[in-house]
């Protein structure tokens, strides 16, 4: 279990093998900016720069 101190790695993921921090986030498909991802009132992508949001699926 990850501690919940670090909130960074929710947006950032490392790497201890290759000793690299990457970006989870993904990228607006509208204008490529770095979508932020918000868990409440539903999961969701939410892009600050066009409004884009798009709404994470449960798989069933
Ligand atoms: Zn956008």
């Amino acid at each position: 279990m990850a501690e919940k101190k670090a909130r960074l790695s929710t947006i950032y993921e490392y790497d201890p093998e290759k000793g690299t921090i990457r970006l989870k986030n993904k990228k607006c498909p509208r204008c490529n900016s770095i979508m932020a991802h918000h868990e409440k009132p539903i999961p969701r992508w939410a892009c600050g720069s066009c409004g884009f949001t798009d709404y994470e699926r449960k798989k069933a």
